[in-house]
């Protein structure tokens, strides 16, 4: 059950107003707003413990060293990785996509094939497109229908023996499509394929298991889960991890430099150089805490109720079209009223004190698809209220009145 005051009382820019009108935030899948025990972590790191991590021997970056690496203990069990090592920090999803995509350059073979979706993020494309580039590959599209469902016979279609990677968003941000991953998974690995999971938009809503998964990498930054940004995580196989090489050289990633050759540092080392982002990955493990305790079973259950609630009222305005309606996914909602200008509308909600997204989402395939110039995007978190979603409404109503 979630305590909806309790909840909100974590959150001191819920309390804010914006243009004068009580914040109503709506635009989670961009970021999420971070409870107060997240920014106290950021603030007590700086303000009794900041030094830097790995190489010192004085107490303070012991202190903090221990500090970050709890952090990593915590994600890992959250992920359940088998190891520690497993987890990488990295900048976010995009730093981790690129780490693999990059790393692949070596291991693939020009007309090697990649598969990725239609409905992908531009993080999750514009990379692979560079690996085929420097390599030859040919890049490969699963197609969707037009609920926003990826079209899994297309799917079968495309994996040969020739498939070396497939890459796909565990949840689509534009439409909040709930991809079926294992069986994209089980499958790539029967042709031999390696599969990384963007999970930038799932992680905020449900608890990946990557060893029951089996899946070889998958990434998520701590900004959409209540942490900080400019950090997030790249989990992958050891096999995977030993075999990619590092992505930046520099100090801390290291074993022995020398001028005839240099050694790599173990895992995780090996994919961290340079000073991290040592408070935001604390602050990450404080994030991953609050999340779990109030329990991802929780969290879908009534974002969901959200999500219902939304899409019925929502509906109730004439003309409004929601893009994405699989049966399978999260409190997203994508929509647009007649043909005014996703733009207009949120210029003109955000004067009544409401955030919500406009525009191509970053993924402007689907758009292409859907023909239309972009969507405004609603995205429910569970510190979201049924009053918020009327609020919505009414602006909505508002927005149509002066706009038509
Ligand atoms: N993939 C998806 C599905 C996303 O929604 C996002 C963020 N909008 C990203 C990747 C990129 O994440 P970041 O900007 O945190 O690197």
């Amino acid at each position: 059950m979630i305590d909806i005051d309790k909840i909100r009382a974590d959150f001191p820019i819920l309390k804010e107003k914006v243009n004068g009108k009580p914040l109503v935030y709506l635009d989670n899948a961009a970021t999420s707003q971070k409870p107060q025990v997240v920014i106290d972590s950021i603030v007590n790191y700086y303000t009794t413990i900041n030094s830097n991590i790995h190489r010192g021997v004085h107490t303070l970056s012991q202190v903090a060293t221990d500090a970050y690496e709890e952090a990593r203990l915590k994600l890992q069990q959250h992920f359940n990785a088998k190891k520690s090592y497993e987890i990488i920090l990295t900048a976010g999803t995009t730093h981790s996509i690129n780490i693999v995509a990059t790393g692949f350059t070596s291991l693939l073979n020009k007309g090697d094939e990649i598969i990725v979706s239609t409905m992908e993020h531009h993080s999750n494309i514009v990379p692979w497109q560079m690996l085929c580039e420097r390599t030859g590959a040919i890049l490969k599209v699963i197609p969707m229908n037009y609920e926003g469902e990826l079209l899994m016979d297309a799917y079968d279609e495309l994996l040969s023996e020739k498939t070396k990677l497939v890459f796909l968003n565990h949840v689509s941000n534009a439409l909040g499509t709930i991809n079926p991953i294992q069986e994209i998974i089980d499958k790539a690995h029967a042709v031999g394929a390696a599969v990384l999971i963007d999970g930038a938009q799932s992680c905020p809503h449900l608890k990946p298991d990557v060893q029951a998964l089996n899946v070889d990498f998958y990434v998520a930054s701590a900004h959409k889960l209540c942490g900080p940004t400019g950090v997030g995580i790249l989990y992958g196989k050891e096999e995977w991890l030993n075999k990619l090489p590092p992505y930046q050289g520099g100090g801390e990633m290291i074993k022995q430099v020398t001028f005839e050759k240099t050694t790599y540092a173990d895992l995780p080392h090996k994919f961290e150089a340079g000073t991290p982002n040592i408070a935001g990955g604390i602050a990450f493990g404080v994030a991953i805490d609050y999340m779990n305790e109030i329990g991802f079973d929780n969290i879908a259950a009534y974002e969901n109720e959200l999500l219902a609630y939304a899409t019925k009222k929502l509906l109730q305005i004439e003309g409004l079209k929601i893009y994405g309606t699989a049966k399978n996914k999260t409190s997203v909602i994508s929509f647009n009223i007649g043909d005014i200008h996703p733009f207009d509308i949120g210029s003109i909600i955000d004067k009544l004190g409401i955030a919500v997204r406009t525009g191509h989402h970053c993924a402007q395939p689907i758009m292409a698809f859907y023909n239309i110039p972009g969507t405004v995007r609603a995205s429910f978190s569970f510190y979201n209220t049924f009053e918020e979603i009327d609020a919505l409404y009414d602006a909505l109503v508002r927005a149509k009145m002066m706009l038509s």
